[in-house]
């Protein structure tokens, strides 16, 4: 099961150079998960401000 970010998001790319695999990718209205590279590590989640990635 990956992580997800949801639209709590404010795009300022922390998850982004925290991911080991580098599954995170800046979309349209907010970062993105690939998942099907996310190894549900959780770094995203312990980096953000906001606790936009959801496991
Ligand atoms: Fe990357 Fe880990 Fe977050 Fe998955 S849980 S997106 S591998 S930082
Ligand atoms: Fe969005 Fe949180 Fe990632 Fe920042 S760390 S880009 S707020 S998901």
């Amino acid at each position: 099961m990956a992580y997800q970010i949801n639209d709590d998001c404010i795009k300022c790319g922390v998850c982004a150079s925290e991911c080991p695999v580098s599954c995170i990718s800046e979309g349209d209205a907010k970062y993105e998960i690939n998942a099907d590279e996310c190894i549900d590590c959780g770094n995203c989640a312990n980096v953000c401000p906001v606790d936009a990635p959801q496991a």
